[in-house]
């Protein structure tokens, strides 16, 4: 059984930039730039944010923080997303969620210039992914895409199974996996029999929020679990799979934490280097 280390594959990936940072900023005489808007005091949110800031500014590129209160006005958001939108070293923009109940989510993600939309949550980017098109695609399915892709390079035919149907994870993951011919089932809460469905998958993405839900009699010999669930619990932090069962079973898993979690946060800068360079050549 292969552990897949997050870790090391975000760091590679990091290095990576690093060096697409170092050169970008030789020919443009400029970097890419990552602004994040942080609305309230939400404690997992700031830690999320700090390490998105510290993460930019390792591969060299231009970070900033816009930090309002809760009670902040939805316009003052609205006004702010308008202003980093015409902002040319502004190469990527990002929300951070949940925002408060008084500010329109869908809204504020539309006011977004899709081209600078580094999260891959607005319709415009959504569409393009669902047709096939190239669009910036959400960072923590994008992390689990290339986690696979680590392991096996053709993924033709394979049947893979994702628990859980959010437009952050299990949607975007789906559109992933059908541009590379995974023959794809969405599960979700009403799923008849999920056991049943899990034990046909060549790959198990499981994106749901259920301590250690997926067992070692769900899955087939030799299946890649992916595990995106990060669950607190008594004994620390869990993913949807139950890890010390499913290991034996399994071809290859990721850890969590450490798994898909790390390559979250390079996906995003790795959006964030995507958007400058577009903006670049357009
Ligand atoms: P979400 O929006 O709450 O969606 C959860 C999905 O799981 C829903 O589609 C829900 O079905 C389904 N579900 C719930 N209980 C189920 C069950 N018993 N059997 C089958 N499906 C079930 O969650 P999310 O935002 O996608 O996040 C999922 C997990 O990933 C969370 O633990 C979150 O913390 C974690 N996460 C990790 C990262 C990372 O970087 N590692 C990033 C984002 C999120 P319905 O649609 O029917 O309600």
């Amino acid at each position: 059984m292969l552990k897949i280390d997050g870790k090391k594959a975000a760091a590679d990936l990091k290095a990576d930039l690093k060096k697409k940072v170092a050169e970008l900023k030789s020919t443009y005489n400029a970097v890419p730039g990552l602004t994040v808007i942080l609305v309230g005091e939400d404690t997992p949110s700031q830690i999320y944010v700090k390490n998105k800031e510290k993460s930019a500014n390792e591969v060299g590129i231009k970070s900033e923080v816009i930090r309002y209160p809760e009670k902040v006005e939805e316009k003052v958001v609205l006004d702010k997303i308008k202003e980093l939108n015409d902002n040319n070293e502004v190469s990527g923009i990002l929300v951070q969620l949940p925002l408060p109940k008084h500010i329109d989510k869908r809204k504020v993600i539309e006011a977004i210039n899709p081209s600078k939309d580094v999260d891959g949550f607005h319709p415009m980017n959504v569409g393009n992914l669902s047709s096939g098109y190239e669009s910036n695609i959400p960072c923590t399915p994008l992390g689990c895409y290339l986690l696979i892709k680590n392991i096996e390079k053709n993924l033709n035919g394979k049947h893979a199974v994702i628990i859980g149907r959010s437009n952050l994870n299990g949607k975007p993951m789906a559109q992933l996996l059908l541009k590379e011919n995974c023959t794809v089932t969405i599960t979700h809460s009403k799923t008849k029999d999920l056991k049943a469905e899990c034990a046909k998958a060549d790959i198990i993405i499981a994106a749901v929020g259920r301590p250690k839900l997926v067992k070692a009699d769900w899955v087939k010999k030799d299946a890649i679990i992916i595990d995106v669930g990060i669950n607190k619990t008594d004994s620390g932090l869990v993913g949807d799979v139950d890890f010390d069962g499913v290991s034996k079973v399994a071809k290859a898993i990721t850890p969590v934490p450490g798994g898909v979690g790390p390559m979250t946060i390079a996906c995003l800068l790795n959006n964030t280097v995507e958007c400058f360079k577009k903006a670049q050549s357009s």
